[in-house]
């Protein structure tokens, strides 16, 4: 069996230091907002390369609070995507203000230029770019048209950590950049986390408070936010395994690699291919017009795979009513049609991804067999 995440094969060096850090925590006494969460913080900005981070209880409310303390909220728009995790377009409207839905690039699943600017009114006031998938497309491209629309640009890295753009990460770019550290994410914690990255120290600062309750000092509420801190226990084991997550990154890279290398069945597709170092392989994606069928072909096979998003954000129910590109949004339906995200994991061998391969190679489509 190839499962699509396997935790249990990480390397033994790192169980202990994550049962050293467990254990630090629980022996220092200090649960909440403590010296582990400072610590991850710093080393987190600093690999983003950022001047500072905000750790936050998940990547929805980096997203929600980051809106907030950026002053975005009632009647104000914010282009995004369909095809993203749901969290993306809940934080949107927890923060009070109205997501407006673009069409994507049929090569990367990313958002698509001229699709989003056909989405512009005189209400948009940002666009949350999301690094789908763990790439980061040409960012001046974005950078120049947010200033010149006059928008804020506001990044989900929720599944890009580590990947650049002409040596910067997310949260260089525009306002700042919502990060989760959900346990499947590329950097996860043993359950939820997430931090806000940014270069504007006032919005830092204001995240600061807006994520403890408005807290400026202690009893005091300048304004009222919410309860999402990060926990000393998760800062710990983040703060230990971002150690690693340049190795992890780099064998999610040998992966996609030899897929890329591997795959040759004419009825599979490949995503575009980007310079290495603006893709860290959250996921490793194909499509496929009879995908349904490829997926159960592979199951048989007893390789795990997943989808992507199976439904686009303006097919669910809370949000069927957004407004969006005049054009539609074909692209986006027809990703999510087609979309199956292959095993891509830290932990795979060289021998798993050729059995993957392999699979993906003798799946014969119906048109061939009638
Ligand atoms: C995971 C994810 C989120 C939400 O992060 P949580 O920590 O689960 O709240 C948001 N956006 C994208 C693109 C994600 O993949």
């Amino acid at each position: 069996m190839i499962n699509f995440h396997d935790f249990t094969r990480a390397p033994r060096q790192l169980r202990e230091q994550e049962a050293e850090a467990v254990l630090r925590v629980l022996n220092s006494g200090d649960y909440v907002l403590g010296p582990e969460v400072a610590r991850f913080e710093n080393a987190w900005a600093s690999y983003c390369g950022a001047v500072g981070c905000v750790g936050v209880g998940n990547g929805m409310d980096a997203l929600e609070i980051g809106l907030r303390v950026l002053g975005i909220g009632a009647g104000q728009e914010v282009i995004t995507t369909p095809m993203t995790a749901f969290a993306t377009v809940l934080a949107i409207l927890r923060a009070g203000a109205v997501p407006v839905l673009a069409d994507i690039e049929a090569d990367t699943a990313v958002l698509d230029l001229a699709s989003v600017e056909r989405c512009i009114t005189p209400r948009t006031r940002a666009l949350m770019l999301v690094h789908l998938y763990g790439q980061i497309t040409d960012m001046g491209r974005w950078i120049a048209f947010c200033a010149e629309h006059e928008l804020s640009l506001v990044e989900d890295a929720a599944q890009a950590h580590g990947a650049k753009w002409q040596g910067r990460a997310a949260g260089t770019f525009g306002s700042f950049a919502g990060y989760s550290f959900y346990p499947t994410k590329n950097l996860g914690a043993l359950g939820d986390g997430g931090a806000i990255v940014s270069n504007d120290g006032g919005l830092l600062e204001r995240a600061r408070v807006f994520r403890n309750y408005g807290q400026a000092k202690r009893y005091e509420h300048p304004v009222a936010g919410m309860n999402s801190r990060l926990d000393e226990l998760h800062a710990a084991l983040l703060h230990t395994r971002l150690g690693w997550l340049d190795r992890f990154t780099e064998e999610r890279r040998r992966v996609a690699a030899g897929y890329r290398e591997l795959l040759r069945n004419p009825a599979v597709r490949l995503m575009a291919e980007p310079e290495a170092e603006r893709h860290v392989y959250h996921l490793f994606v194909v499509t496929c017009d009879e995908r349904d069928r490829l997926m159960r072909h592979l199951s048989d096979r007893g390789i795990m795979s997943l989808i992507h998003y199976p439904v686009p954000v303006h097919h669910q129910p809370p949000t069927a009513h957004l407004a969006r590109d005049p054009q539609g949004l074909t692209a986006a339906e027809s990703h999510a049609r087609c979309c199956l995200s292959l095993p891509c994991h830290p932990f795979l061998s060289d021998d798993d991804v050729a059995r993957v391969a392999d699979a993906v190679n003798s799946f014969a489509t119906s048109s061939v067999l009638t």
